[in-house]
Order: C-alpha cells, then structure tokens, then sequence
C-alpha cells in the first residue's frame, strides 16, 4: 500500500510552543480536484491529536515518528516495526495455534 503524500501536511508552533499542523488542500471540483479534502484533514487533525497527547514517538526506539507516516502509524519505521513484532513471537504472543496448518 503507498505511503500518504508526504508533503501534504506540515507541522509548524504557535508562539506559546503547542504544535500546529498544516493540511495543503485542492479544490474538490473542477479543473484542479484532485483527492480528497476531508481525508487530507482527517490527517492532519489526527497527527495533531498524536504531537499533542504523546509527542508521536516510536515505543521501539523512543525516535520521533515522521510526519510522511500513516496518521495511523505506530513506529518510526519498518525496522522498528519488525523488530517488536519478532520480540512479541518471542514472547509467545501472536503465534498461530498448533491446529491452524497453513496457511
Ligand atoms: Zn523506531
């Protein structure tokens, strides 16, 4: 699945420090419509709900997520990703019962 656009939002602060998010937005219809609008600022508001609940970072690495992530995004990157999923099938956690054969 792409990635979204990953100049679509930007993130800038206001003078007392709280973060801002930008949404780059086209007109709906005519010449120039292209996307969607609500989807592009439903991301944006829920990257803003992430920097201002827990500051968006990464529980494998503790880095900053980047802003070109999913809105959804949970790690900073693939690796990380990965990696905690293979610490998780270490633990025994999410591993297919001996039952389910493949696939
Ligand atoms: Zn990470």
């Amino acid at each position: 699945m792409p990635g979204p656009a990953p100049f679509g939002i930007s993130y800038d602060e206001n003078p007392d420090g709280r973060p801002i998010v930008l949404a780059e937005v086209w007109p709906t219809s005519g010449f120039l419509a292209q996307g969607n609008r609500r989807h592009r600022l439903a991301r944006a508001k829920a990257v803003l709900h992430k920097l201002t609940r827990d500051g968006w970072t990464c529980p494998e690495c503790g880095g900053h997520v980047p802003m070109t992530r999913r809105a959804d995004a949970v790690y900073c990157r693939e690796a990380c990703r990965k990696r905690a999923k293979r610490k998780r099938q270490a633990l025994g956690a999410g591993v297919r019962p001996s039952w389910a054969l493949w696939p």
